[in-house]
Formats: structure tokens, sequence, C-alpha cells
């Protein structure tokens, strides 16, 4: 817990502040080299005035405030220095003209995201799917992909949950899709494209981005299966559900990561529910989770009614589960249900 008051939190902000100096100062100095670099191309007002922001930068460097909102002097937001390193203030305290643009850039950041989702309703000739997206932000860092492959009688699908929250877990899920996308349109077994989607993701994102995913291409034939990490799948079946275990680590965390995949048959109007946790983990108002049983439950009860009323019925129950509490996480869910 973050100790408020007095010396501790004094101890805490210096420490933020000297932590956030000693990474951006070389940034900081590059860039004022730069810029002197390029002083004929632009005005010498202008250069003046972006000289000046870096000079104010280091100097809050020097006397220990660089790094912290200048209205509460609280640490501002990692991701923001990151991509900014002469933010002065925390998003709580944004000027309207700030405020607006990264309302801006929140709104273009949704309509992005929704471009990355798949069709609402896939229909083919064996399957039915449906899927439900409700990111706790604007964005998310859920993955939810579907694709109709090449014979136009199959299906790739997927459910992922990426680590972190906001725009930064957006950006890897973006990230994740790319992969996925590209490893398809080669002709490759399901363990290989995981395999190769996990080198490629761990080679290209920081030790700390990592992603639980549970993937699968469902056929005339069945279904295979893959799951890197991620909660298990439930088989809904007639008469029984089966839960179905990880068969390998998330991805992102070793490069060498191996996986193996698993067939399924189903029967016709049986289905596969893939979830991220934020539904298993909504919590009610005195902080009880929803919890895989419930969700089992309320699958069932829609079972004969099809995947929409599935999809429909588990979302439902969980807000009614809830009640005022708010989400605290993304929820995804994807049904892929045998037609015949
Ligand atoms: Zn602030």
């Amino acid at each position: 817990m973050r100790d408020n008051t007095g010396f501790g939190r004094a101890y805490e902000m210096n420490a933020a502040s000297t932590s956030a100096g000693h990474t951006f100062r070389p940034q900081l100095l590059d860039r004022r080299a730069r810029l002197q670099a390029a002083a004929t191309s632009v005005s010498a007002a202008y250069l003046n005035d972006l000289i000046a922001d870096i000079d104010s930068a280091l100097q809050r460097i020097d006397t220990g405030s660089y790094g912290l909102c200048e209205t509460c002097h609280d640490a501002i937001e990692a991701d923001r220095l990151e991509r900014n390193p002469l933010v002065r203030f925390c998003l709580d305290h944004l000027s309207q003209a700030e405020l607006l643009a990264h309302q801006q850039d929140l709104e273009l950041a949704t309509q992005i995201q929704s471009k990355l989702l798949p069709p609402r309703d896939i229909a083919l000739e064996s399957w039915d799917t449906q899927y439900r997206y409700e990111p706790v932000g604007a964005v998310g860092g859920d993955y939810c992909e579907l694709i109709v492959l090449g014979d136009g009688k199959s299906l790739f699908f997927a459910v992922g949950d990426v680590a972190g929250k906001g725009v930064a877990a957006s950006l890897l899920m973006a990230h994740l899709s790319a992969i996925f996308r590209s490893l398809l349109s080669l002709d490759l077994s399901l363990a290989d494209v995981v395999s190769r989607a996990n080198r490629l993701f761990s080679e290209s994102t920081a030790p700390a981005h990592y992603a639980t995913l549970v993937c699968g291409r469902a056929t005339a034939d069945g279904v295979e299966l893959c799951n890197a990490g991620h909660c298990r799948p439930l088989l809904v079946q007639r008469d029984a559900t089966q839960r179905l275990d990880p068969t390998g680590l998330p991805l992102g965390l070793f490069c060498a990561g191996q996986y193996t995949v698993r067939h399924i048959s189903l029967g016709a109007g049986e289905s596969l529910a893939l979830y991220s946790d934020g539904i298993t983990e909504a919590q009610d108002p005195v902080g009880n989770e929803y919890q895989e049983e419930r969700l089992i439950r309320s699958l069932r009860e829609h079972f004969e009614q099809g995947a929409g009323a599935m999809a429909d019925g588990v979302l439902q129950d969980v807000a009614r589960f809830r009640q005022t509490r708010p989400a605290i996480d993304d929820m995804t869910l994807l049904i892929v249900r045998r037609r015949r």
C-alpha cells in the first residue's frame, strides 16, 4: 500500500523523480543535440521554445522534480512519460487543450481497435460463432479473432489476454493480431503457428510483455485446440461440460516455448466457449468472484438456444452478478458451435 502522508510519501516521490530523471536525461540531451543540428530547418523562435522546454525538463531533473505532476506532485504515468518525456502533468491534471487532445487520441484508438475485431457473427456450413467483447476502458487488452480459412469451410479462432491494461495493452493486442494474421497466410500446422507466434512476440516485445491465448482451427472433422496458458476453454456438450487444460506456456515468456495441440470432436449443437478472466473474475459488491462454476451454469441454461443466446445469457448474468460493482477488467467471450 502506498504511504500518502508525510515523510514516506516525500521519499517515494523523490525516488520516482530520481529514477525518471536517470532514465530520460540521455534522451533529453539527445533531443537537444538533434534540435540544434536541425536548427536551419525551423524558425528561430520555434527552435528556442523547443529548446527551452528541454532545458526546463533537464532543470527539473537537477532539482528532483522531474516526472512529477506540477499540480499534485504525484508521479506522472510511466507510459505517458515514455511517449513524451516533456509532459509535466498527470492525467488527472491536464489542461483543457491537453485533455481534449487526449480524448481525441482515445477515440481514434477505439476506432482503430474496433476495426481489428472480427465480424460479429460468422456462420459456416458446419460452424456458428458469436463473440462479445467488452473493454473496461476506451480500448481493451483482450484479443479476439475469427478468420475464415482458404477453403471457406474452416475457421481459425482465438481469445487472448495481454498483460497490462489500457492503451499500452491494446497496442500489444494489435501486434499479436498482426502476427497471427501474417502466420495464417502460410500453410502451417496449428502447433507451428503458435510456436512461431510465440517466437515473434518474444523477440519483438519487452520481457515483461506476454499474453495468454487459446486458439484453434475448426474444420468439418472437428476442432484442433492449442492453449498457451489461458483460462480453460469449456466444451459444452448435451449432458456434460468439460474443462480443457492448457497445453503450453503464455506467449512471450520463452522464445523456445513448445506447444501441443489436442483434437476435439463436437456433436451437433455442442459448443466450445472461450473467454477471458475478466468474466470469471468479475466481482459482486462484496468482492466475490463470478467464477467458472457459474459461467458453466449460465452457458448450459442457454444450450438449446444457440451461440448468440449463450453469449448474451452469460454477459447478462455477469451484469446481474456484479450489480453496482463496475467492471475491473476487459471481458471477452467467444462461442464456437457445431451446427451439424
Ligand atoms: Zn496531478
